[in-house]
């Protein structure tokens, strides 16, 4: 038993190699912004009619035209105006989580443009008519307030989460023919979907117009990819005084409901450091939007709840529970009850695959260290990207930037062991969270969940549970191979100062005190070789977003396929670091997509 659960982490975990560092996309080759536009009409791509797909329980009704496939440019154009603001109409009603990492950044001489700075942003966005941005952090730590230093008069830029969020669309109230040029330059590849590119620019001044380039793909005309800036100034000075300044973004929309490509990510990067340039400064920033479907999960969960009750039904069967009984389903109760919440609130992602591969990890040290531990061990992840943990009674919670970091598996075993450990010693008393198990305290508003929950634990629970945990690696199968794990914590030793948005934990215990100095497994990193930017070979910590990737219409987390690519320099590494978005683009319904695969992980398991 032992060993099969050991060989089943190999396999499972092959992806989580450090050699996983970056995601690739071969397939999508670079712009050439020197392609010559036709000034004659093209031809154009002969045109399929969308594919028939299952409609998904909670999908808007796809109003793809049925009209005859378009044959000149400026019919596409007709299309593509026609598709965004169906896009629009459809999204009107949904209020998407929006989450935007931040790093400033400065030159280094041996590692190149390095972070020296960080904000985080979390909130969720009415996209009604007015869009409107409700936050999940308490207003000390908010957009509106965050002291963002003299790097904000530098660029007379404001950090405002309407700067991001804004990208989503071309323009969201003038995008036509009437005030927009739409120069078509080629047919090109993005992924497995081929697109027609067009340079897009206001006419006349083009104030506060967007400015750049659009993918469209050849099907329905929808635009993929959104890459460019928008100008400063406006007539409308209600808005644009306010939002005066707006970033280069490079933003992606996945083809995750039949007929529509919903926004997903959105690269931003601003900055100098070119010989000769005055203060070589920059930053760069993800931001990633997900929870659109949240207001609509409850059919399909009816549907899940159904079907699982009749799976596993952990009470005795057609036995009256004991009372010790009858206290542990108390406690699962409120544990999903708690978890439950989480999902709702768009904060933690439904149960699915990367769990798997965190439970592989939890059931290595359970076996190996004979615990017997009753309700059962499970895990979850939560969708946010600062590196934290928590347990809410016998579920252990990880988020999804502290998967996407860590370098290896026995880096995960570690971060899972502590959290174990509070477990085995009974930091998680039934009592400090199944007042949860009656579902009134559960009625609070999304965003003000990080008011009313918390599963945080004093400095001598996190001591003792350090300990512990130490005991529960050594008798693992991870013993030997925790150098890269102390590794990870020399990294943050090294960044945490600098990255204090990112190693600030919002719902659970982080690795950092208010300083930045490791606190978690201290022991560890003291154990590990030193930190060594320049061997190639050495890697403490993976860029944000190489591990994880989020449905972001139902919260699905997956792990991302990608083909390990070779480190060639120091600057490679990007070790913590915010890099560009180059997300897989499948249409709905291919077999590639996320629906597909899902259904095929539901077959197999
Ligand atoms: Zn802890």
């Amino acid at each position: 038993m032992r060993t099969w659960l050991w060989m089943t982490a190999v396999s499972v975990l092959l992806t989580l190699s450090a050699a996983a560092q970056q995601p690739a996309n071969p397939s999508s080759s670079p712009v050439d912004s020197q392609v010559p536009a036709s000034t004659v009409q093209p031809s154009l791509p002969e045109v399929q009619p969308p594919s028939a797909v299952p409609q998904p329980v909670a999908a808007p009704p796809s109003t793809v035209p049925s009209s005859a496939p378009p044959a000149t440019v400026d019919q596409v154009v007709d299309r593509v105006v026609e598709r965004e603001h169906a896009l629009m109409e459809m999204l009107k009603t949904r209020t998407p989580l929006v989450e935007t990492y931040l790093q400033n950044l400065k030159l280094d001489p041996q590692v190149g443009p390095a972070p020296v700075q960080d904000h985080y942003f979390l909130g969720r966005m009415d996209m009604g008519e007015t869009v409107e941005r409700r936050n999940y952090l308490s207003k000390n730590t908010s957009f509106e307030s965050a002291k963002l230093s003299d790097f904000t008069r530098l660029f007379k830029l404001e950090y405002n989460p309407m700067g991001f969020a804004w990208m989503i669309f071309v323009d969201r109230e003038d995008f036509n023919r009437q005030t927009y040029n739409f120069r078509y330059l080629h047919r090109e590849f993005l992924g497995d979907v081929r697109c027609l590119v067009f340079d897009v620019a206001a006419k006349g001044t083009g104030d506060g117009r967007f400015r750049g380039r659009i993918w469209v793909e050849d099907h329905d005309y929808n635009i993929v990819r959104l890459n460019g800036t928008y100008g400063p100034h406006s007539r409308n000075p209600n808005f644009f005084r306010r939002y005066a300044y707006f970033f280069h973004m490079d933003s992606w929309r996945l083809n995750l409901v039949p007929g529509y490509w919903v926004p997903t990510y959105i690269y931003s990067e601003e900055g100098d450091f070119s010989y000769g340039s005055k203060d070589k400064r920059a930053f760069k920033a993800q931001t990633r939007l997900w929870g659109y479907d949240l207001q609509n999960r409850a059919a399909s969960e009816l549907t899940e709840v159904l079907v699982d009750s009749t799976v596993k039904d952990e009470s005795p069967t057609a036995q009256d529970a004991s009372p010790l009984e009858a206290q542990r389903q108390w406690q699962r109760q409120a544990e999903d009850n708690v978890l439950d919440r989480l999902q709702k609130a768009g904060l933690v992602a439904p149960a699915g695959e990367v769990d798997k591969v965190l439970q592989t990890v939890v059931d290595n040290l359970i076996i190996a260290n004979n615990l017997d531990l009753a309700p059962s061990v499970r895990t979850r992840v939560m969708l946010t990207s600062p590196l934290e943990t928590f347990s809410v009674g016998n579920t252990i919670v990880v988020s999804r930037g502290l998967v996407d970091v860590l370098p290896d598996e026995a880096s995960l075993a570690m971060v899972l062991s502590h959290e174990l450990a509070h477990i085995v010693l009974g930091h998680n008393p039934a009592s400090h969270f199944t007042r949860y198990a009656f579902t009134d305290r559960m009625l609070f508003s999304d965003e003000s969940t990080y008011q009313n929950m918390g599963f945080r634990h004093n400095q001598e629970e996190e001591a003792a549970a350090d300990l512990k945990a130490s005991d529960l690696l050594k008798s693992s199968p991870y013993a030997q191979k925790l150098a890269t794990a102390g590794l990870f914590l020399r990294e943050l030793a090294e960044r945490g100062p600098k990255l204090s948005g990112l190693l600030t934990p919002r719902l659970g215990n982080g690795f950092t005190n208010k300083k930045g100095e490791v606190t978690r497994m201290a022991v560890l990193m003291n154990l590990a070789p030193a930190l060594d930017p320049n061997k190639l070979d050495q890697i403490a910590a993976l860029p944000l977003g190489g591990r994880v990737k989020l449905n972001a219409w139902d919260d699905h987390a997956e792990l991302i396929k990608t083909t390990p690519v070779a480190i060639t320099s120091a600057r490679d590494k990007m070790p913590l670091e915010v890099a560009p978005f180059f997300p897989r683009i499948t249409r709905y319904g291919t077999a590639a997509d996320w629906a597909s695969s899902r259904k095929k992980a539901i077959v197999g398991s």
